[in-house]
């Protein structure tokens, strides 16, 4: 496996390339399209890998503002969403893509819904969803190997906001429990900030402690 992560739009949005092959060639993952579509697909190019899925981690404007142009360029990448967060797509309002991404034209639905422990395969490799509502009702994680692609549910030393559209506290603290109670480590690729581990962010992050 292979992981890439470029800093997308003016909000900073970690975008995450995954690839099964340890090399980095072939088909792809694009982990939450934020940012500029052109400037994804001339990295795709330059790296000589062909996207399979977009996996959006929530629905938020600023992890899918590169979606739809990028579904243009690759027409046989699937979307895939948590069915509680699929209607942002099509909600320029709930996604915040009118108020704060200046568009108001929504996106395609997606592809494929995705439900809490449905796995989705790159490549022969396997990926897991993990539903963790709070950040909004369909945030998920994907996890594969001893990788956790979290969104915006935890960061490295915070969580994500819960008092958006559709968050709700109640919800990203079992979320954070449930994250937490995973055995073994991770490394976390959070939507924003740096990476982290899992045991890190068990020692130091408060709120995986309440
Ligand atoms: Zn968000
Ligand atoms: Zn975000």
């Amino acid at each position: 496996m292979k992981i890439w992560v470029f800093r997308v739009s003016a909000m900073m949005t970690n975008c995450y390339f995954l690839c099964a092959d340890p090399r980095g060639k072939g088909s792809c993952a694009v982990i939450d399209p934020g940012g500029d579509a052109d400037e994804l697909s001339e990295k795709l190019e330059a790296k000589e890998l062909t996207p399979e899925y977009f996996l959006l981690t929530h629905g938020h404007f600023d992890h899918i503002m590169g979606l739809e142009p990028l579904r243009g360029f690759y027409p046989d990448a699937k979307t895939l969403i948590h069915s509680a967060d699929a209607q942002m797509l099509t909600d320029v309002d709930s996604s915040y893509m009118r108020l704060f991404g200046g568009r108001s034209a929504p996106s395609k639905p997606a592809d494929r819904l995705l439900s809490d422990g449905d796995e989705i395969l790159l490549d022969g490799l396997k990926i897991n969803v993990l539903h963790t509502p709070g950040h909004t009702p369909g945030s998920v994680c994907y996890i594969s190997g001893d990788s956790i692609f979290c969104g915006d549910t935890i960061f490295r030393g915070g969580i994500g906001r819960y008092d958006l559209a559709g968050g709700s506290w109640e919800e990203l603290k079992l979320s954070l429990k449930k994250i937490r109670d995973l055995p073994g480590d991770y490394r976390l690729y959070p939507g924003h900030g740096s990476s982290t581990s899992l045991e890190r962010e068990r020692w130091e992050n408060s709120y995986l402690n309440m």
